[in-house]
Protein backbone atom coordinates (compact mmCIF):
# COMPACT_ATOMS: atom_id res chain seq x y z
CA UNK A 1 0.00 0.00 0.00
CA UNK A 2 0.89 3.31 -1.00
CA UNK A 3 0.62 6.73 0.80
CA UNK A 4 0.39 9.56 -1.28
CA UNK A 5 1.27 12.77 0.76
CA UNK A 6 1.28 16.32 -0.97
CA UNK A 7 3.89 18.70 0.46
CA UNK A 8 3.67 22.04 0.00
CA UNK A 9 6.68 23.97 0.01
CA UNK A 10 7.00 26.92 2.14
CA UNK A 11 8.65 29.87 1.13
CA UNK A 12 12.30 30.09 1.86
CA UNK A 13 12.06 31.76 5.57
CA UNK A 14 15.15 33.82 5.74
CA UNK A 15 14.16 35.69 9.24
CA UNK A 16 14.30 38.99 7.81
CA UNK A 17 14.54 41.80 9.73
CA UNK A 18 11.75 44.31 8.62
CA UNK A 19 13.47 47.27 10.21
CA UNK A 20 17.22 47.04 8.64
CA UNK A 21 17.51 48.50 5.44
CA UNK A 22 19.83 48.17 2.74
CA UNK A 23 20.71 51.32 0.79
CA UNK A 24 21.59 51.19 -3.03
CA UNK A 25 23.78 53.74 -4.73
CA UNK A 26 24.33 54.27 -8.50
CA UNK A 27 27.45 55.72 -7.88
CA UNK A 28 29.78 57.68 -9.86
CA UNK A 29 32.85 56.00 -9.04
CA UNK A 30 31.72 52.58 -8.57
CA UNK A 31 28.51 51.24 -10.62
CA UNK A 32 27.01 50.23 -6.70
CA UNK A 33 27.72 51.33 -3.17
CA UNK A 34 25.83 49.25 -0.42
CA UNK A 35 25.03 50.46 3.08
CA UNK A 36 22.54 49.74 5.42
CA UNK A 37 20.50 52.06 7.51
CA UNK A 38 21.48 50.71 11.36
CA UNK A 39 25.42 50.56 10.81
CA UNK A 40 27.85 52.93 11.05
CA UNK A 41 30.75 51.05 9.08
CA UNK A 42 29.26 48.36 7.26
CA UNK A 43 28.79 48.30 3.45
CA UNK A 44 30.15 47.06 0.15
CA UNK A 45 30.99 48.30 -3.33
CA UNK A 46 30.09 46.64 -6.25
CA UNK A 47 31.61 46.46 -9.51
CA UNK A 48 34.71 48.48 -10.52
CA UNK A 49 34.62 51.71 -13.06
CA UNK A 50 37.74 50.76 -14.23
CA UNK A 51 36.56 47.28 -15.16
CA UNK A 52 33.64 48.71 -17.07
CA UNK A 53 35.28 51.65 -18.26
CA UNK A 54 37.85 49.25 -19.94
CA UNK A 55 35.09 46.72 -21.64
CA UNK A 56 33.25 49.67 -22.45
CA UNK A 57 36.47 51.16 -24.85
CA UNK A 58 37.66 48.15 -26.46
CA UNK A 59 33.95 47.15 -27.76
CA UNK A 60 33.41 51.57 -28.78
CA UNK A 61 36.97 50.90 -30.29
CA UNK A 62 35.90 47.94 -32.54
CA UNK A 63 32.86 49.31 -33.63
CA UNK A 64 34.45 52.66 -35.28
CA UNK A 65 37.02 50.58 -36.71
CA UNK A 66 34.22 48.63 -38.45
CA UNK A 67 32.36 52.04 -39.05
CA UNK A 68 34.95 53.03 -41.62
CA UNK A 69 35.92 49.82 -42.48
CA UNK A 70 32.29 50.28 -44.12
CA UNK A 71 32.26 53.53 -45.20
CA UNK A 72 35.01 52.55 -47.91
CA UNK A 73 33.45 49.66 -48.52
CA UNK A 74 31.88 51.45 -51.98
CA UNK A 75 30.90 48.55 -53.99
CA UNK A 76 28.17 47.23 -51.43
CA UNK A 77 27.00 43.67 -52.01
CA UNK A 78 27.75 41.21 -50.20
CA UNK A 79 31.06 42.59 -48.44
CA UNK A 80 28.94 45.59 -46.95
CA UNK A 81 25.99 43.30 -46.12
CA UNK A 82 28.78 40.97 -43.88
CA UNK A 83 30.46 44.40 -42.28
CA UNK A 84 26.46 45.27 -41.13
CA UNK A 85 26.19 41.67 -39.66
CA UNK A 86 29.29 42.13 -37.79
CA UNK A 87 28.47 45.73 -36.57
CA UNK A 88 25.43 44.43 -35.08
CA UNK A 89 27.03 41.49 -33.57
CA UNK A 90 29.28 43.81 -31.58
CA UNK A 91 25.90 45.60 -30.61
CA UNK A 92 24.57 42.91 -29.12
CA UNK A 93 27.92 41.63 -27.36
CA UNK A 94 27.66 44.93 -25.73
CA UNK A 95 24.03 45.04 -25.00
CA UNK A 96 24.61 41.34 -23.45
CA UNK A 97 27.33 42.66 -21.33
CA UNK A 98 25.52 45.00 -19.79
CA UNK A 99 23.14 42.66 -19.25
CA UNK A 100 25.44 39.94 -17.42
CA UNK A 101 26.65 43.00 -15.67
CA UNK A 102 23.38 43.69 -14.11
CA UNK A 103 22.66 40.29 -13.43
CA UNK A 104 25.46 39.53 -11.04
CA UNK A 105 25.01 43.29 -9.51
CA UNK A 106 21.65 42.70 -8.65
CA UNK A 107 22.80 38.91 -6.98
CA UNK A 108 25.32 40.91 -5.22
CA UNK A 109 22.68 42.97 -4.19
CA UNK A 110 20.56 40.68 -2.79
CA UNK A 111 22.74 38.29 -1.12
CA UNK A 112 24.39 41.54 0.81
CA UNK A 113 20.45 42.06 2.01
CA UNK A 114 20.29 38.47 2.58
CA UNK A 115 24.21 38.29 4.96
CA UNK A 116 22.56 41.48 7.28
CA UNK A 117 19.05 39.95 7.21
CA UNK A 118 17.46 43.21 5.67
CA UNK A 119 13.81 43.23 5.32
CA UNK A 120 13.83 45.88 3.34
CA UNK A 121 16.24 47.38 0.55
CA UNK A 122 15.95 51.19 -0.51
CA UNK A 123 17.19 52.45 -4.29
CA UNK A 124 16.45 55.91 -5.82
CA UNK A 125 13.88 56.48 -8.29
CA UNK A 126 15.55 57.48 -11.39
CA UNK A 127 13.40 60.67 -12.25
CA UNK A 128 15.51 63.31 -11.22
CA UNK A 129 18.16 60.99 -10.54
CA UNK A 130 21.71 63.29 -10.82
CA UNK A 131 20.56 66.37 -11.50
CA UNK A 132 20.99 69.62 -10.02
CA UNK A 133 18.08 71.72 -9.01
CA UNK A 134 18.28 73.82 -12.04
CA UNK A 135 17.20 70.37 -13.76
CA UNK A 136 20.30 69.32 -15.43
CA UNK A 137 22.73 66.21 -15.02
CA UNK A 138 25.58 66.81 -12.97
CA UNK A 139 28.66 66.44 -14.73
CA UNK A 140 30.06 63.50 -13.21
CA UNK A 141 26.44 61.56 -13.58
CA UNK A 142 26.63 61.99 -17.81
CA UNK A 143 28.79 59.50 -18.38
CA UNK A 144 27.28 56.89 -16.42
CA UNK A 145 23.68 57.29 -17.46
CA UNK A 146 24.28 57.42 -21.05
CA UNK A 147 26.74 53.79 -20.80
CA UNK A 148 24.66 52.02 -17.78
CA UNK A 149 21.17 50.37 -17.65
CA UNK A 150 20.16 51.44 -14.05
CA UNK A 151 16.71 50.91 -15.13
CA UNK A 152 17.01 47.74 -15.81
CA UNK A 153 19.62 46.79 -13.02
CA UNK A 154 16.74 48.08 -10.43
CA UNK A 155 13.91 45.55 -12.32
CA UNK A 156 16.32 43.34 -11.57
CA UNK A 157 17.09 43.69 -8.51
CA UNK A 158 13.31 44.01 -7.62
CA UNK A 159 12.56 40.54 -8.91
CA UNK A 160 15.18 39.53 -6.96
CA UNK A 161 14.34 40.86 -3.98
CA UNK A 162 10.51 39.60 -4.37
CA UNK A 163 11.06 36.10 -4.62
CA UNK A 164 13.30 35.94 -1.34
CA UNK A 165 10.32 38.10 0.66
CA UNK A 166 12.61 41.13 0.65
CA UNK A 167 10.44 44.64 -0.12
CA UNK A 168 11.96 47.16 -2.47
CA UNK A 169 11.01 50.53 -1.80
CA UNK A 170 11.76 53.77 -4.35
CA UNK A 171 12.86 57.18 -2.42
CA UNK A 172 13.49 60.95 -3.87
CA UNK A 173 16.59 61.33 -4.91
CA UNK A 174 17.33 64.71 -4.90
CA UNK A 175 19.99 65.87 -2.09
CA UNK A 176 21.61 62.18 -1.32
CA UNK A 177 24.48 62.77 -1.73
CA UNK A 178 25.15 66.12 -0.59
CA UNK A 179 23.57 64.98 2.94
CA UNK A 180 25.76 64.26 5.49
CA UNK A 181 24.56 60.38 7.10
CA UNK A 182 25.35 61.11 10.54
CA UNK A 183 24.06 64.90 11.48
CA UNK A 184 22.01 65.24 8.30
CA UNK A 185 23.14 68.78 7.66
CA UNK A 186 22.80 69.55 3.92
CA UNK A 187 25.55 72.06 2.34
CA UNK A 188 27.08 72.43 -0.71
CA UNK A 189 30.53 70.74 -1.42
CA UNK A 190 30.38 68.85 1.10
CA UNK A 191 31.39 65.90 -1.21
CA UNK A 192 34.89 67.62 -2.00
CA UNK A 193 35.69 64.92 -4.67
CA UNK A 194 33.92 61.94 -6.56
CA UNK A 195 34.56 59.70 -3.74
CA UNK A 196 35.13 62.04 -0.37
CA UNK A 197 32.87 63.23 1.50
CA UNK A 198 33.58 65.72 4.54
CA UNK A 199 30.45 66.95 7.08
CA UNK A 200 30.76 71.21 7.13
CA UNK A 201 28.66 70.56 10.73
CA UNK A 202 30.97 71.91 13.06
CA UNK A 203 29.36 70.02 15.88
CA UNK A 204 29.58 67.36 13.75
CA UNK A 205 32.57 64.32 14.72
CA UNK A 206 31.75 61.13 12.62
CA UNK A 207 30.95 62.99 8.91
CA UNK A 208 34.56 64.22 9.00
CA UNK A 209 35.87 60.97 9.32
CA UNK A 210 39.83 60.72 11.14
CA UNK A 211 41.31 63.69 12.00
CA UNK A 212 45.40 64.21 10.70
CA UNK A 213 47.92 65.42 12.39
CA UNK A 214 47.58 68.89 10.84
CA UNK A 215 44.07 68.83 12.09
CA UNK A 216 42.30 68.77 8.50
CA UNK A 217 40.29 65.86 8.31
CA UNK A 218 40.20 62.81 5.97
CA UNK A 219 36.85 62.57 5.16
CA UNK A 220 34.61 59.65 4.42
CA UNK A 221 33.63 58.02 1.48
CA UNK A 222 31.17 59.58 -0.52
CA UNK A 223 29.44 56.39 -2.13
CA UNK A 224 28.56 54.85 1.48
CA UNK A 225 27.70 58.50 2.47
CA UNK A 226 25.07 58.36 0.00
CA UNK A 227 23.79 55.00 0.29
CA UNK A 228 23.40 55.32 4.02
CA UNK A 229 21.21 58.58 3.55
CA UNK A 230 19.14 56.35 0.84
CA UNK A 231 18.77 53.75 3.55
CA UNK A 232 17.75 56.17 6.53
CA UNK A 233 15.35 57.98 3.82
CA UNK A 234 12.00 58.39 4.74
CA UNK A 235 10.64 60.06 1.39
CA UNK A 236 9.36 56.66 -0.39
CA UNK A 237 8.01 57.41 -3.44
CA UNK A 238 6.39 55.83 -6.69
CA UNK A 239 8.88 54.60 -9.24
CA UNK A 240 7.74 56.23 -12.04
CA UNK A 241 6.73 59.83 -11.49
CA UNK A 242 3.45 61.00 -11.49
ZN1 LIG B 1 27.58 65.59 9.77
Amino acid sequence: MFLLLVVKIPKVQNNLNPERVVGVDLGINVPLYAALNDNEYGGMSIGSREQFLNMRMRMQAQKRELQRNLLHTTNGGHGRNQKLQAFKRLQDKEKNWVHLQNHIFSKSIIEFALKNKAGVIQMERLTGFGRNKNDEVDEGYKFILRYWSYFELQTMIEYKANATGIEVRYIDPYHTSQTCSFCGHREKGQRISQSIFICKNPDCTKGKGKQEKDGTYKGINADWNAARNIALSKKVVDRKKK
